[in-house]
């Protein structure tokens, strides 16, 4: 039965993370009879009861709650200023993070990382041991973090790792956050 649920090139394991529950329940959105329930972030004005991942994945839910599932902001170098050089994404990368994808659940405000000019995968939430077993590859993200602060993070506490790979090259990438 999980095979025929759809798949989000952005966020491969999201069955198995805590974004949908097993809740048969009927969709706001489309109006059949589900039993996958989303329960991550979506940032509407009116918020849906029942999300079921068909309409997240084809864009529906997005239109019609003119929501979004990932901020903008949330999109690692992303600039409001349309001129802004930093802006390397096209608008339809863009639209698949924020309309297409759900979000995961973060302490504070999410951030979706980059790396070859392209949005990540978030694959996993992490901990200390997850993270010492990558060090070499995240060593640009551990810099700027102490290394008590590391040691303390946990996959389902706080503070949280959030592991992300790159599409293009593999690197992972991680964000970090708490209370
Ligand atoms: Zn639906
Ligand atoms: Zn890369």
């Amino acid at each position: 039965m999980t095979q025929d649920l759809p798949r989000f090139r952005l966020h491969p394991h999201v069955y198995r993370l805590d974004l949908f529950e097993q809740q048969n329940g009927t969709c706001s959105c489309c109006a059949q009879l589900r039993d996958w329930k989303y329960r991550g972030p979506f940032y509407a004005v009116q918020k849906p009861d029942y999300l079921c991942p068909w309409c997240i994945a084809d864009g529906s839910a997005a239109r019609r709650y003119e929501g979004q599932f990932n901020d903008e902001l949330s999109i690692e170098g992303w600039e409001p200023d349309p001129s802004a050089s930093a802006n390397t994404f096209n608008a339809e990368l863009i639209a698949e993070v924020c309309d297409r994808t759900p979000g995961y659940l973060a302490w504070q405000q999410a951030q979706w990382l980059v790396h070859c000019g392209q949005p990540c995968q978030f694959i996993a939430y992490v901990g200390a041991a997850e993270v010492e077993g990558l060090r070499s590859e995240l060593a640009g993200d551990l810099q700027q973090l102490d290394d008590t602060y590391v040691q303390a993070l946990s996959a389902d506490g706080n503070p949280t790792g959030y592991l992300f790979r790159c599409l293009q090259c593999g690197t992972h990438r991680l964000h970090t956050d708490g209370t």
